[in-house]
C-alpha cells in the first residue's frame, strides 16, 4: 500500500476506537485517505489508550466536536448504540458528508440510523467482513481488512458518486467491495459468522457446566477441536450481544434449518448410519478446500499453528 498524497477525504471521524475503529485509522493513515483522522470515545481508558496510541490525529468525548467539518463519518460502536449516537450527532454533520458504519448486522442500522440523517448527508451503511477476537484500542492493526471483503448496503436512490467514493475508500484500506441487499447481507452473515459465534459460545457453556469433566481437563485436551470454539468464544461479548438482539429474524431461521440438520445427525448416529455421516463430511471438507482457495484462510495443518506451542504441551 502507497501514501497517497492527495487524500480521499479532507476529515474522517471515527465514533467508536476499538478493534475495528483503530484498525480503520491505521489503514487509512497508511494509505493516505484522510488529511484528519478525528476518534471518538465516551472517555475513560478507551480515550487514554487511544490518545497514547496516537492512531488518530484528534480525540474526543465531545461527539459534536468529533463530527464537525468531517467529510466521512463512520459508526464503529456495538450496533445497539448507532440509533442513539446518530441522533446525537445528526445536527452537526457537514452537508455533503457520508455518513457510514461497520455494524455487522445491516438491516437494524437502516432501521435505528435512518430516521435521523440529515438531508443532503450521504447515508451508506457498511460492513467490512474482518474481525479478531480481540477488542479494544490495542487491539487494531493496519492489515485487518486487507484481502477481505467489505459489504455496502446503500439504500435505494443514494448519490452513485458518494458510493463510489465509499468503495474506494475501502479498496484503498485493502478490501474488495460488493454492493447488497441489507436483508440478504442479515442472512448471509446468519450463516457464516452470527449463528458460528452463537455454536462457539454455546459449547464452551455447555463444556463449563460439564461436571463429569474437570476443567483442566477441558483446557489439557482442548486442542483436539474445542481449542478453535474457545477463540470464537473469546469474542467481544456487548458487540455480540447486540448482534443477536439486532438479527433476531435471520439467526433464528438458520438455527431452525441448523437444528433440524442436527437432529439427523443425532439419527444417523443413533441408527449406525455410516453413509449420512461420510457423505456430509465429504462435502464439508470440500468447502473448507474452497474457503482456502479463495483466499479466505490458511492451507497451512492447523491453521498454522506452531505444533510446539506451549499451549499445546501435555
Ligand atoms: P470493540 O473493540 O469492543 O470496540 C467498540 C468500541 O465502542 C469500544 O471502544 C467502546 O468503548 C465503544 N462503545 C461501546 N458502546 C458505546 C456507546 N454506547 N457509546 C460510545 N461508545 C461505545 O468492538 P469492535 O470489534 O471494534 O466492533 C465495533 C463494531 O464493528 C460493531 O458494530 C461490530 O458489529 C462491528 N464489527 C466487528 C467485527 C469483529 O470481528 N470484531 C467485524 C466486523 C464488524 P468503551 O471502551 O467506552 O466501552
Amino acid at each position: 500500500m502507497t501514501f497517497d498524497s492527495n487524500p480521499l477525504f479532507g476529515k474522517l471521524a471515527l465514533i467508536g476506537v476499538g478493534l475495528i475503529g483503530s484498525s480503520i485509522a491505521y489503514a487509512a493513515r497508511r494509505a493516505g485517505l484522510a488529511a484528519h483522522i478525528a476518534g471518538y470515545a465516551r472517555g475513560g481508558e478507551t480515550l487514554e489508550t487511544a490518545r497514547r496510541l496516537g492512531f488518530c490525529d484528534s480525540m474526543h468525548d465531545d461527539l459534536a466536536a468529533a463530527v464537525k467539518d468531517a467529510d466521512l463519518v463512520i459508526l464503529a460502536t456495538p450496533v445497539g448504540s448507532f440509533g442513539e449516537l446518530a441522533k446525537a450527532m445528526a445536527p452537526h454533520l457537514k452537508p455533503g458528508a457520508i455518513l457510514s458504519d461497520v455494524g455487522s448486522v445491516k438491516g437494524s442500522v437502516v432501521r435505528d440510523v435512518g430516521p435521523f440523517v440529515p438531508d443532503g448527508v450521504h447515508f451508506i451503511p457498511a460492513h467490512p467482513v474482518a474481525g479478531t477476537e480481540q477488542s479494544g484500542p490495542e487491539a487494531g492493526f493496519a492489515e485487518l481488512f486487507d484481502g477481505r471483503w467489505c459489504l455496502l448496503t446503500p439504500p435505494p436512490g443514494t448519490d452513485a458518486a458518494a458510493i463510489e467514493k465509499l468503495k474506494d475508500f475501502w479498496h484503498r484500506c485493502g478490501s474488495d467491495v460488493e454492493i447488497m441487499e441489507p436483508r440478504h447481507h442479515d442472512l448471509v452473515l446468519a450463516i457464516t459468522s452470527h449463528v458460528p459465534h452463537l455454536i462457539a459460545y454455546n459449547i464452551v457453556g455447555t463444556a463449563d457446566d460439564l461436571e463429569i469433566v474437570t476443567e483442566s481437563e477441558v483446557i489439557k485436551y482442548s486442542a483436539g477441536g474445542f481449542r478453535d470454539f474457545t477463540r470464537i468464544a473469546a469474542s467481544d461479548p456487548t458487540m455480540w450481544r447486540d448482534v443477536f438482539l439486532n438479527n433476531r429474524e435471520a439467526v433464528l431461521e438458520m438455527l431452525a434449518r441448523f437444528n433440524e440438520d442436527l437432529n439427523i445427525l443425532q439419527r444417523a448416529i443413533r441408527w449406525g448410519d455410516g453413509d449420512t455421516l461420510f457423505n456430509l463430511f465429504t462435502r464439508t471438507r470440500a468447502i473448507r478446500r474452497g474457503v482456502v482457495s479463495a483466499g479466505q484462510d490458511s492451507a497451512e495443518p492447523n491453521f498454522g499453528r506452531n505444533r510446539s506451542k506451549p499451549d499445546e504441551k501435555k
